[in-house]
């Protein structure tokens, strides 16, 4: 006879919800119409992959499962990740209306819960490379490995602007303007590509709304104390973008603002972001979040009606679902909680399964799961390594690294993927080892090195003497995730980096420090002691790109996404802020002095445009603090034939004589020794006051720094204001 129930009987039974040809509203109210208060609450609720069985996935109706940081199968591969999905989606169809789940993970850089997938670098190191078509294709990247395991959406990208290092997702951040993330949204249009039935499509998630990294403190899950037009101008712009290019799904923050859980806000989720954004898709809570509203221990039946009443649509309850599940059921019954409400909610969640096409194509799509680790998708990740590397300091252009002799590399950071691909990498917090398969930076430095080139790896630096031309220090910071990484105190190398930098130091060899870190460290006191330094984030599983770098097979491009600390007590310290970093946000050198290389950063620091006479302006630098054998300084006159000296000057200020008015200058810097050698100085030169202290004659009217070599130029506009 004809089997009465399951996915057979429904998929020939055509009802007007099970028909691809109807728009999606149309199916959305057929199958609204013919669910039950419990059907609509399941739909509402996420429990997590270790905490609920596939029966439960029936008998429950749920409507999304997840797999938490480092929650695999086992074994952790990318077959049976779509086995695991392929038994929960199956589940699924077998309840009577059969309405697919939706499965979530934490893609966040990567298909990192699951060992053999490419692992890119962290959204630090994205926004320091400022390609948001490279994030866009990152994303497809990312939604191919996700997709061939089957799972529909990704919890990422966090879109959060960090405003201060010491908040442990710092790394999670593109960036510390609104403009950085906002850009970097492509990762949303990859992610879910040109349509959300196209294929290998996966519904992003903009995280985590909003204020998350303006925490007073840096505090993870703290409270963001600001104005809401501060609000408005810093934490919303990112989220705006995201609404704008169509993301599925956002997640409500962990924080307060001002005081206020994010998780029970009406205001700012439904009147801001779903009425004055004009978002359209359907917000989830953060794990365990709605726990939080109430600031009683666990779930109640005020967090329920809290956060539903606010406008979230599904609770992430990843252990104490089924309690979520009887709270919702009691407040609507006892009419607490609208049903409009949880028609408006269950509305959204199943606009997004329909327009995914997952009623057609719910089972995992097998063609893409060969693509997870595939070499095209490192080659991309290899590429974002190298373009993420920021270059903050080459004295003597020691880099790049010439080929040939002996090259000592140390540092634990060195020669390990798990220390090199940060928190939220195969599990939750990270660890160091060799967690997933990849290239170390040690093996990408012997391959770019050559076999003409003699590379020694020593952890701690033991063994370095003076025959070596130059030692590469790969050090930093252990891995971390949310407030595991919260640094309240020091920002600075920990005592294992710093006894193998004073051996390596002590040996006379130059140093070329690569920083494998969430964020800037305060290395102000030992940088004098660095020949270079290089800033190369997470990169992830594909460290020959930071050696495409050092080489310079690939010259670096990247910029500062965030300000760099003088020392730990500035923090917060952001653009703008009348600070003096110890770089600031935008910097980043390159290997050439070629005009192509003058690219102003996003925010030169802007010299103080000081009063100049007619014919003079005075420069000032900073005094070379670590060059050694350093006599004076040069300044030269940078035009399109070349270079002249104008001045020279024991001490780190000159005065340039001899300017006209109305006419455009373009200065350099270099600091000489005895002999006359130069060396471009890259520290900031800045246009002061009129040497002879008064006012009037010439001003300045336009002066501006930009990087230049391994330096700065300052460019200069002298406008004759007719008195003098
Ligand atoms: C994090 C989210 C993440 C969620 C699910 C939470 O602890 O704050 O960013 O998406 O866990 O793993």
């Amino acid at each position: 006879g004809t089997p009465v129930g399951g996915p057979q009987a429904y998929a020939v039974a055509a009802l007007p919800y099970q028909d691809p040809t109807l728009p999606v509203p149309a199916r959305v109210s057929d199958l609204m119409s013919r669910m039950s208060l419990d059907d609509k609450i399941g739909q509402m609720t996420q429990a997590e992959r270790g905490s609920v069985s596939a029966a439960d996935v029936t008998s429950y109706r749920l409507g999304s499962v997840l797999s938490g940081g480092g929650s695999a199968p086992s074994p952790n591969t990318a077959t049976s990740w779509a086995d695991m999905y392929d038994r929960f989606q199956n589940a699924a169809l077998a309840t009577p209306l059969g309405v697919p789940i939706l499965y979530g993970v934490d893609a966040v850089h990567g298909h990192n819960n699951v060992v053999g997938a490419t692992i890119f670098p962290h959204n630090i190191g994205l926004g320091a490379a400022r390609d948001p078509a490279l994030v866009q294709r990152i994303g497809r990247a990312v939604a191919e490995e996700v997709s061939g395991t089957g799972v529909d959406w990704n919890f990422a990208p966090c879109l959060c602007v960090a405003r201060n290092d010491r908040w442990g997702r710092t790394y999670e951040s593109f960036g510390e303007t609104p403009a950085l993330p906002s850009e970097m949204t492509t990762f949303i249009t990859g992610l879910q590509g040109s349509a959300l039935n196209g294929p290998a499509s996966v519904l992003a998630t903009a995280k985590h709304y909003v204020g998350d990294g303006g925490t007073t403190g840096g505090v993870d899950q703290g409270d963001t104390q600001l104005s809401e037009a501060e609000l408005r101008a810093i934490h919303l712009p990112p989220f705006r973008a995201a609404v704008e290019k169509g993301v599925g799904s956002v997640m409500i923050s962990f924080s307060s603002w001002n005081g206020a859980k994010l998780h029970g806000h009406q205001y700012l989720v439904s009147t801001v972001l779903k009425g004055e954004l004009g978002f359209t898709g359907f917000v989830v809570s953060d794990w365990n979040g709605i726990d939080q509203i109430d600031g009683a221990p666990g779930a109640s039946a005020s967090d329920v009606r809290a956060a539903v009443n606010a406008g979230i649509d599904m609770v992430m309850a990843p252990t104490s679902w089924r309690q979520f599940i009887d709270l919702l059921r009691a407040e609507v019954q006892a009419g607490r909680v609208s049903t409009a409400r949880i028609d408006d909610a269950v509305r959204r969640i199943l606009t997004k399964k329909f327009e995914l096409g997952l009623f057609e194509k719910p089972l995992t799509d097998r063609s893409y799961t060969a693509t997870v680790g595939s070499s095209a998708h490192r080659a991309i990740a290899r590429e974002a390594v190298a373009k993420s590397q920021v270059v903050l300091k080459n004295s003597g252009n020691v880099l790049p690294l010439a080929p040939g002799g002996k090259i000592f590399v140390a540092g634990r950071s060195a020669d390990d993927i798990g220390l090199q691909s940060g928190g939220w990498t195969i599990s939750w917090q990270g660890s160091a080892g060799a967690i997933t398969p990849g290239t170390t930076i040690l093996q990408g430095i012997r391959n770019a090195a050559g076999s003409g080139t003699t590379v020694t790896y020593s952890r701690d630096g033991g063994g370095i003497d003076g025959s070596y031309r130059v030692a590469v220090a790969v050090v930093g910071e252990t891995p971390y995730a949310e407030g595991e990484g919260d640094r309240p105190g020091s920002l600075g190398l920990d005592s294992t980096d710093l006894a193998t930098l004073a051996t390596l130091r002590a040996s006379g060899v130059p140093v070329v420090v690569v920083l494998v870190s969430g964020r800037p460290l305060d290395v102000a006191a030992q940088l004098p002691g660095w020949n270079a330094l290089v800033a190369a984030w997470l990169p992830g599983t594909e460290g020959q790109g930071v050696a495409d770098v050092l080489f310079g097979a690939v010259k670096p491009t990247g910029k500062l996404p965030v300000t760099w600390m003088s020392s730990a007590s500035q923090q917060p310290i952001n653009d703008g802020d009348g600070k003096t970093p110890l770089f600031p946000y935008g910097f980043g050198l390159t290997y050439d002095g070629s005009p192509g290389d003058t690219t102003p950063p996003t925010a030169p620091g802007t010299p103080s445009a000081g009063d100049v006479t007619s014919s003079s302006v005075r420069l000032t630098w900073a005094a070379a603090t670590d060059d050694v054998g350093v006599t004076g300084y040069d300044v030269v006159r940078v035009t399109s034939s070349g270079e002249t000296a104008v001045a020279s000057s024991a001490t780190p200020a000159a005065t340039v004589s001899g300017l006209a008015a109305n006419t455009a200058y373009t200065f350099a810097v270099y600091a000489k020794d005895a002999a006359g050698n130069r060396s471009p100085r890259s520290a900031t030169v800045a246009v002061t006051t009129r040497p002879d202290g008064g006012t009037g004659g010439c001003s300045v009217t336009a002066s501006t720094q930009s990087q230049w070599g391994n330096g700065y130029v300052v460019q200069v506009t002298v406008t004759n204001t007719g008195t003098s």
